[in-house]
């Protein structure tokens, strides 16, 4: 890391004390990617107004989970597990590094499938471990803290609920009586590759959801909020729908800043494009922080980064009672992604 001691962090007198709570709300790529990047300038005391021991909590995604050849496979709290604790296949963004696929080919050889979604060995170890702790008893929650204990990801990493939720997208059939079906996430993204507009997507389960064990009490002890560029419908939008999350952010002591998911007009990598199509909403930066809206009016936001080539769109954002900056936001390595959150932490803290 390329990182020099930054003396933002000694606050100047007159100044708030640096932030020592940090909360973090996650998908899985593009949030741990983020994550990443951030720890680094973190601890590198490179981040504006936060103190370079401040403790980080990771609220992930656990709607893009499910259950397959018996095993409960949780892909966004892997992903930032697998990437912040150094296991991560870095050339993909998930999975673990130095994979092996005898398992899969072991299966498919048997006609078992779906064969569009890959185990690897060493990952299906991980979900042999979850699965046997899920069924003795224990909530996802403690699970993932045992699973912790293993990668030190040198985050507290918690699932936004315990219960089951899964996210569901409706789309076109012809020959369904009602004109539409639904498929699961992972069919859409993964053997879809959610190239089908979707029409509609259900949160199967979240009405109902209460957040895992210390989620409220980690926002409500917060002094910074950070929303990665996650995708805004179904990574962060899933966890805002926890019913009690968004309140807690609303009426937190923390500023919420977040990044931009799409640049341009376009979701980088991902498929935020089709989902907020579905929800009416434009794709564009400053599109989706309206989406979020301000603190002061209801909504969640404080501060909100656009790419540096989206600059014209400040002012939009601005308008909407968000303070916003345009930097650049292509997370190409550490070093960048660690100036994003620079960026961020300064837009709210400094
Ligand atoms: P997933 O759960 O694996 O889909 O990952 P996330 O929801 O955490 O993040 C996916 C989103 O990250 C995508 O929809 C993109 O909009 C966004 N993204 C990916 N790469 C970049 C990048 O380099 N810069 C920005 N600003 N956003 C990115
Ligand atoms: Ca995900």
């Amino acid at each position: 890391m390329s990182h020099a001691p930054s003396p933002d962090v000694s606050a100047p007198q007159g100044a708030s004390p640096a932030a020592r709570s940090i909360v973090a709300l996650s998908g899985g790529v593009g949030g741990a990617r983020f994550l990443r990047g951030t720890l680094s300038a973190l601890r590198a005391g490179a981040l504006p107004g936060v103190s370079p021991d401040a403790a980080v909590t990771v609220v992930a995604n656990t709607a893009d989970d499910w259950w397959i050849h018996g095993l409960k496979v949780c892909p966004d709290l892997d992903t930032v597990m697998y990437t912040l604790g150094g296991g991560i296949d870095v050339e993909r963004g998930w999975g673990r590094s130095g994979e092996t696929w005898a398992a899969s080919e072991e299966l498919a050889a048997y006609g078992v499938g779906p064969d569009w979604f890959g185990l690897g060995d060493r990952d299906l170890a991980t979900h042999l471990v979850r699965t046997q702790m899920v069924e003795a008893g224990y909530p996802l929650s403690a699970v993932t803290a045992a699973l912790c204990r293993r990668w030190e990801p040198g985050v507290e990493l918690l699932p936004m609920t315990d219960d089951r939720v899964e996210t569901h997208i409706a789309i076109a059939d012809d020959e369904a009586p009602s004109g539409r079906r639904t498929v699961h996430f992972q069919e859409y993204w993964v053997r879809m590759r959610a190239q089908v507009p979707a029409e509609a997507v259900v949160v199967v389960g979240l009405d109902r959801a209460t957040p895992a064990p210390g989620v409220t009490e980690a926002v409500a002890g917060a002094d910074l909020v950070l929303l990665p560029p996650s995708n805004p419908v179904v990574s962060i939008g899933t966890i805002l729908g926890v019913p009690g999350l968004r309140e807690a952010l609303q009426e937190g002591p923390a500023p919420v800043v977040g990044v931009s998911p799409i640049i341009g007009d376009s979701h980088v990598h991902g498929m935020a494009r089709q989902l907020l199509d579905s929800l009416g909403v434009e794709v564009s930066a400053s599109a989706v922080a309206r989406h979020y809206g301000s603190r002061a009016s209801g909504g969640i936001l404080d501060g909100w980064l656009v790419a540096d080539t989206d600059a014209h769109q400040v002012d939009a954002v601005r308008d909407a009672g968000i303070a916003c900056a345009a930097v650049p936001l292509l997370m190409s390595d550490e070093e960048a992604t660690g100036r994003m959150a620079a960026a961020a932490t300064a837009l709210v803290l400094a």
